[in-house]
């Protein structure tokens, strides 16, 4: 498993780029999980708006920012035409949701033109059509954390942050003064060379490696992502006793919760072949959509791919040819958390052993709302009229045309091996630590039984977040910003 991007910036300057805000209740369960109140909603709403600089609402609307570093922007509806094939999806799209089938371009414009992440009591309820929100300069291009540091460095050399780029963080080196108190960070190991990590599909053994070793000022934030994270926190010495006695690891806090919790978001896919070939460019937006068995809102997010799309292995993906499109779907609030991340060796260049172990709760629940987003988009198609050019519309997965028919236990058993996962989080989980020995982290991002030591990335989600996780990751970034500034360590 490669750590999302590998390099300066992260996932962020590989993702698809869409900025959606989870429903309040995942901030308010972490906020009822610590006591600590400043992860309530409203307060993670102005985070939010102290990180944004929006280029798509008006200057000054509320529950938005306007001059933070993260620059968002949306897909506007310009590219719709009557005639275009595009046009003719989403038209099918807002009927199969009970919108009349003769909305004017206008109309239909005006609808991309929703904001998903607006300040709206009945956000979380909200369903239908919504432009896509990106992190995205005022042209529409690209904006990460990555671009963030570059123009912080540029408009202030002096800034105290060096960035070492080529670089491995291995392990820890824990203070040996700090006996009689909690353990406590002096320095760290790490090695320096290019693709060292060997899941970087560029790895190759005969490279120059070297080992560096730094001292640490005042504390170690270690942001290494939902599978690398809890490999330096368990390399370190923090982790499971009994995994890390099977290594031979000096135990320095046992942990249980490092590498446990692993949790993601399903996604999957109806592929389809249209009869005539070159679909043009589907648009950018999402349809919310609330099933029979949605908790806590809406719980599935549909979007257009104009091909054929149905996850993620080794040379995907397979190519349908000219005539294939997809409607892919994530189900948000998957219920199953049950994955691990586990060391498969001491080398710190090794990549873990990563185990979703999809579907060990709730898996009906989850199998039916997934069905339901499934007969949606059949619902959909089949509004889609024969003077169109696309009909008749033969689908590939997971019902094959070719089947004539399926039933719903076949379907949800395609999507059982089909579903794919991109947006993990877990494995560093949020939590009590004065009463939970599984939190590894408190409200603060400081881990539990040691001194100077943070984790502030995707794996400190106690589960899924109910919204695609960079922009609730953005925003515990900048949550962590504040705790640091205002903390001291012994
Ligand atoms: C194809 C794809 C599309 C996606 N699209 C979206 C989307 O549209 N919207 C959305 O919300 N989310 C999306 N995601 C998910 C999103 O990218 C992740 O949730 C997010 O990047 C997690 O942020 P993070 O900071 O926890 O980890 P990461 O972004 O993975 O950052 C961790 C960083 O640490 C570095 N690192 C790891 N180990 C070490 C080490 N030992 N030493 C030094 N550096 C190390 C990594 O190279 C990486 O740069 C997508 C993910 C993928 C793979």
């Amino acid at each position: 498993m490669v750590s999302a991007g590998g390099g300066e910036g992260g996932g962020a300057v590989i993702d698809n780029a869409v900025l959606e805000l989870p429903p309040d209740a995942t901030w308010d369960y972490i906020a009822d999980l610590t006591g600590d109140n400043s992860w309530a909603a409203p307060e993670m709403r102005k985070i939010y708006e102290e990180i944004e600089n929006s280029h798509y609402v008006k200057n000054g609307t509320d529950g938005h920012g306007f001059s933070g570093w993260l620059e968002t922007n949306r897909s506007n509806g310009s590219w719709i035409g009557d005639d275009l094939d595009a046009t003719i999806v989403l038209r099918a799209m807002l009927g199969q949701l009970g919108a009349p089938g003769n909305m004017s371009v206008e109309d239909l414009r005006n609808q991309l033109d929703r904001d998903i992440n607006a300040l709206d009591p009945v956000r979380d309820q909200a369903t239908g059509v919504f432009g896509l929100v990106a992190h995205a300069d005022s042209k529409g291009h690209r904006f990460s954390p990555a671009n963030y540091v570059r123009k912080a460095l540029v408009e202030n050399p002096d800034l105290p942050l060096f960035v070492e780029l080529n670089s491995t963080f291995t392990d820890i080196v824990w203070d040996p003064l700090s006996s009689g108190g909690p353990p406590a960070v002096m320095a760290i190991n790490y090695v320096v060379g290019p693709s060292a990590y060997k899941a970087d599909p560029r790895y190759n053994p005969h490279r120059n490696l070297t080992t560096r070793f730094t001292y640490i000022g005042k504390e170690l934030i270690i942001a290494g992502g939902v599978f690398n994270s809890p490999q330096i926190l368990k390399l370190s010495g923090i982790g499971p006793a009994d995994e890390l006695k099977k290594h031979n690891i000096t135990l320095v806090v046992d942990a249980p919760g490092v590498g446990a919790n692993l949790g993601d978001i399903y996604e999957g896919s109806v592929v389809s072949l249209a009869k005539k070939p070159n679909i043009d460019e589907m648009g950018s937006y999402s349809v919310q959509l609330k099933t029979s068995v949605s908790q806590n809102g809406s719980g599935i997010s549909l979007w257009p791919v104009p091909y054929g799309f149905e996850g993620y292995w080794p040379g995907y993906p397979e190519d349908h040819g000219a005539n294939a499109f997809t409607i892919a779907f994530a189900l948000k609030n998957p219920h199953s958390s049950q994955g691990t991340v586990t060391l498969q060796s001491t080398d710190p260049l090794d990549p873990p052993e990563v185990n979703f172990r999809f579907f060990e709760k709730g898996e009906e629940q989850d199998l039916q709302e997934m069905l339901e987003a499934v007969s949606f988009v059949e619902n959909m198609k089949a509004r889609i009229a024969n003077s169109s050019g696309l009909v008749p519309i033969e689908e590939l997965s997971p019902c094959p045309s070719s089947s004539r028919t399926c039933t719903s236990g076949r379907i949800k058993d395609t999507l059982k091996k089909q579903v794919y996962s991109r947006h993990a989080t877990g494995t560093c989980a949020i939590g009590n630590t004065a009463l939970d020995p599984t939190a590894v982290v408190d409200s603060k991002f400081r881990v539990r039984g040691v001194n100077r030591l943070r984790v502030v990335d995707a794996s400190v989600f106690p589960k899924p977040p109910g919204a695609f996780p960079i922009l609730p990751t953005f925003m515990i970034s900048r949550k962590a910003s504040k705790a640091i500034l205002s903390s001291s360590w012994k």
